[in-house]
């Protein structure tokens, strides 16, 4: 038998706005096998646990396959009958703009390029917004309004060249492990670079930072106007730039002078020290290669756009734009936000960053030859979502998204869409919180299987390559709108027979009238032929001609109708709704390490998993002593809006007065686990990013008698009956960790529900500590196994999950079960620290007992840490908690 020698197929990561390119192999027993592209720029060859656990993702359980209508199962033709005969009557009874399309930063181009072509140019409805709208709008309007363009100047280079990396509104760590990878090299290579860590929340991410600035939520322009007039009395202002390529400078210094004019002032406002607040300018001041790196802790927030240009100011005040080194840098939290932001996938822009202007109206509907042109910006997420609500929008396409679970106000959001009178979903996975109220479900690609192109925060264009062939009667989006489109009697401007005919048109738009008026021009790229479109490599726009662009703003150029950027003067205002005493905390909310979003696909890793099981709120010690609250109990976050629920984690790295929940459990993973349900709807007024943020919230324990998990090598079809679950996938078996009201008494009576009982059932009560514990198994095979207790802290769950390794329980191991602690010889690896080599902490908290002292040394001993590196902060705290000083002798 010859040997099977797989092929790479070079893509594209689905996960985070680094892009990082993936070589996916196809192992000759069906598995896949990816690495990190070196080749690719954005990664040289690295990935972070999220990315290395990719292969794990792709199997076809609980993949949607094929197309259904009002529940039941058709073909294509009768599914996209439905949609097209369904958008006809709506629009011919209410009018397009009683139409909408809700998209999502997981589309690839092509996708989004024919949905906003069909949407705005062909029936007739700008109605056309997405998910990104809630990640990165404000960096987007912020943008356009000190550029006169959506640009992002920079590189990642520059990140690794700046001497100043000012890193705010973002735990880099965790949610672009990547590049903060690089920048913790590049650190390493120069010990001249500094890094400022601005966030309320001491985060992994401070790990390099020389000063962490916890500043008070939503303080952010009192500090930026703080540092503006700082550097204008300091004299650090460059004047001849100024001078000659901004405007608005003087109006800008003044309100900051005014409301920001000094360090007390600032570290006032700000809850900050006085001595850091001034370290921090002194360095900014000092430190020509300076970079600002920012995220969805600028963004989101009703004060986002301001926040945003109040950091753009202090780089265009110091002219420190558009060389090495230096720079305002906005990363996006999602795959491909900046290619829909190309494409007008938002519903204030029109197509290849063209706004709704009389020319560009007249520019686009002579490209497309748009019978309808939608003529004015339509809504964006948050009030698309409040039209249907109110019944102006009456029917909805839905793309690669889970709004139920993403949009704040989820609840009212959901009531709102299960009222729609059509609601179509083009999906991967069959159950979602939203495709449970679908009218007509079309089945959709996903990342092995799909191929167009993503852009990445650096304006860098890749191939996201197939490699998996379509499962079921799944097929690629844009032929479903295609299809729907030659319906609705546009076949010819739909015509497209591939992902590279839609590429060639959308680049040949960005380019068409262009003659460099407009910052996104690929037209360089507009020729490409299919073969030509299958080999491109990694492409940073403009792309004029053969070049790539590195950096934009160098000649000092914007694209406003000055050709000056803009210095916005900005009177720092409070986000909306401020705590009350009946709300008195705020809610912050985020991504955990090893998750992605509504986790239909990192939900599938048992490696991914393992590394945060439920849904938490982490709270300061101080407000959980004040508030009752004890670690790892159970505690409801309520606010004017919703609830949720979680375990309680008790840290000191969370601002007292704030809570942090995480945003991507659901109904499917969890009880109550939907953050957003409780988020306050309030948007920028600029921008139309909700605040995620800063919503006033109440803390309250919450009463269970007993609390427990299960572990179930079958996964059962429905979930526990119990008042609270949440559900982790392992390796052979289902997770479940749970808490109820029921006396003990009647726990072997839940258990037998729980547990199952077709085979050896053992089991173990113990009415004076009211634990009680069973198992049961099949032909000496373990099935199952049920721990419960009056506390939160039970055994830990590593040494029973191995045992579902084993086709035959050995006899010690039998015997030891019910303890719950594995037999003398065998140690419990702990709770899985490292997910890249599946290290536990108890492993690493040994290795650090045998002498480890850094995590280098722990790396060389378990290889936790070896990979990707982003268990390394957490690694480093238990070396801080379980070094024991080493015994000298006395000579
Ligand atoms: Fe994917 Fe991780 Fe790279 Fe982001 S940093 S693109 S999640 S591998």
């Amino acid at each position: 038998m010859p040997e099977h020698t797989p092929q790479a197929t070079k893509t594209t990561c689905p996960y985070c706005g680094v892009g990082c390119g993936v070589l996916a192999y196809r192992e000759a027993d069906g598995s896949v096998r990816v690495e990190g592209d070196p080749e690719h720029p954005a990664n040289f060859g690295r990935l972070c646990s999220k990315g290395s656990a990719l292969g794990e993702t792709v199997g076809l359980d609980g993949r949607l396959l094929q197309p259904e209508v009002a529940g039941r199962t058709v073909d294509w033709e009768t599914a996209l009958d439905a949609v097209a005969d369904g958008f006809r009557r709506v629009i011919a009874e209410h009018g397009p703009q009683a139409v909408a399309f809700y998209g999502s930063g997981q589309m690839l181009t092509e996708d989004y390029y024919v949905s906003n072509k069909l949407f705005k140019g062909f029936i007739g409805s700008s109605h056309v917004d997405t998910n990104s709208r809630l990640c990165m709008a404000s960096s987007v309007a912020g943008h356009k309004r000190a550029f006169g363009s959506d640009t992002v100047p920079g590189n990642y280079q520059d990140l690794e060249q700046a001497d100043l990396l000012v890193i705010t509104g973002s735990n880099l760590a965790w949610c672009h492990p990547v590049l903060y990878q690089r920048i913790k090299a590049a650190r390493a290579g120069n010990t001249d670079m500094r890094v400022v860590v601005i966030d309320p929340r001491r985060t992994d991410t401070c790990e390099i930072a020389d000063l962490h600035l916890g500043l008070a939520p939503g303080t952010d322009v009192w500090l930026w106007n703080g540092l503006l007039a700082h550097l204008a009395r300091e004299g650090r202002a460059d004047y001849a730039f100024l001078e000659a390529h901004t405007e608005g400078f003087g109006e800008a210094i003044q309100i900051a002078r005014e409301t920001a004019g000094n360090v007390p002032t600032v570290a006032r406002q700000c809850d900050l020290a006085e001595a850091d607040v001034a370290s921090f300018f002194r360095w900014f001041a000092a430190t020509g290669k300076t970079v600002s790196l920012y995220s969805q802790g600028i963004n989101q927030s009703s004060v986002g756009t301001d926040k945003v240009n109040s950091i753009i100011n202090c780089h265009l005040l110091t002219g420190r734009i558009g060389r090495p080194g230096m720079g305002p840098f906005s990363i996006t939290g999602q795959p491909n936000a900046m290619g829909g932001r190309e494409v007008g996938g938002l519903a204030n822009q029109l197509a290849a960053h063209m706004d709704y202007a009389p020319e560009t109206l007249d520019r686009v509907r002579r490209f497309w030859n748009a019978p309808n042109l939608a003529g004015a910006p339509g809504h964006k997420a948050v009030d698309l979502f409040q039209a249907i609500r109110r019944g102006e929008i009456r029917a909805v396409w839905i793309m690669a998204t889970n709004p139920m679970v993403s949009l704040p106000d989820a609840d009212a959001m959901r009531e709102a869409l299960a009222g729609c009178e059509l609601v179509v979903i083009s999906e991967a996975m069959r159950s979602t919180d939203t495709t449970a109220v679908a009218d007509v479900l079309l089945p959709a690609l996903t990342w092995a299987e799909k191929d167009g192109t993503v852009t990445n925060s650096e304006r860098r264009i890749s191939r996201q390559r197939p490699f998996l062939p379509p499962p079921g009667q799944a097929r690629p989006d844009w032929r479903a709108l295609c299809q729907v489109a030659e319906r609705l009697g546009f076949a010819e401007a739909f015509a497209f027979d591939g992902p590279d005919a839609i590429f060639r048109e959308h680049a040949r738009l960005s380019g068409f009238e262009n003659a460099g008026s407009r910052d996104f021009d690929i037209s360089g790229l507009a020729a490409l032929d299919r073969a030509a479109y299958e080999a491109l490599r990694p492409r940073q726009w403009p792309v004029r001609d053969a070049a790539d662009t590195e950096r934009l703003f160098a000649d000092g150029r914007f694209f406003t109708p000055s050709g000056r950027a803009r210095i916005v003067a900005l009177q720092p205002q409070a986000p909306a709704n401020a705590p009350c005493p009946d709300f008195p905390l705020v809610l912050n909310t985020g991504r955990v390490r090893d998750h992605w979003h509504t986790m239909t696909r990192t939900g599938k890793s048992a490696r991914l998993s393992a590394h945060t099981v439920t849904p938490y709120l982490q709270v300061h010690p101080d407000e959980a002593a004040a508030l009752g609250l004890e670690d790892e109990a159970l505690a409801q976050v309520e606010s004017r809006w919703g609830q949720v629920m979680g375990r309680v984690r008790i840290d000191a790295a969370q601002r007292p007065g704030m809570v942090f929940v995480p945003m991507h459990w659901n109904d499917q993973y969890a009880v109550q686990g939907r953050v957003d349900a409780a988020v306050n709807p309030v948007t920028d007024p600029l921008s139309g990013e909700p605040e995620f943020k800063h919503t006033p919230v109440r803390v309250r324990p919450v009463a269970a008698t007993w609390h427990g998990f299960l572990l179930l090598r079958e996964a059962p079809d429905a979930m526990p009956d119990c008042a609270w679950w949440a559900r982790a996938q392992g390796v052979a078996f289902t997770r479940f960790e749970l808490a109820g009201t029921e006396d003990f008494e009647s726990l072997p009576e839940l258990a037998r529900r729980l547990l199952g009982d077709d085979g050896d059932w053992v089991q173990m009560a113990d009415p004076a500590r009211g634990t009680f514990r069973a198992a049961w198994l099949r032909d000496g095979r373990l099935q199952g196994c049920l721990f419960m207790g009056p506390q939160a802290s039970l055994p830990q769950r590593s040494w029973l999950s191995g045992l579902f390794d084993q086709q035959q329980l050995a006899t010690r191991d039998r015997m030891a079960l019910l303890s719950g602690h594995p037999p003398p010889g065998q140690k419990d690896a702990g709770r899985t620290l490292c997910s890249c080599f599946g290290v536990g902490e108890n492993t690493i908290i040994d290795a650090i007992r045998r002498g480890c002292r850094d995590p280098e040394a722990v790396t060389h001993r378990c290889q936790a840490g070896g990979n990707c590196g982003s268990c390394v902060p957490e690694i480093r705290e238990l070396i801080t908690r379980h070094a024991r000083p080493v015994n000298r002798r006395i000579a």
